[in-house]
């Protein structure tokens, strides 16, 4: 066997399972901000008031609750309210 092979092998396949958190991060993110809208919901114009966090298992989300329709949303970001 030829060990620098392997770890060649290795670290590319750490390389690869970085590249796709780090998309998969920004795909949330950018879903994120559509949902969120600047503050309302896209559906009703309700405005996404803060609830609670929400652990899960390797992130925490922060929970938002449309004031029109009682939709609830998740965020990885912790967001301001709109203020009226
Ligand atoms: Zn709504």
């Amino acid at each position: 066997m030829d060990d620098h092979l392997d770890l060649k092998i290795g670290s590319a396949m750490v390389l690869v399972v970085i590249l796709l958190l780090v998309i998969v991060h920004m795909l949330e993110y950018h879903h994120d901000t559509t949902t969120w809208n600047n503050g309302y919901h896209t559906s009703d114009g309700g405005k996404w008031e803060y609830q609670q966090m929400v652990g899960h298992r390797y992130s925490t989300y922060y929970a938002y609750k449309c004031s029109e329709c009682g939709k609830i949303v998740e965020f990885l970001d912790y967001r301001q309210e709109v203020e009226e």
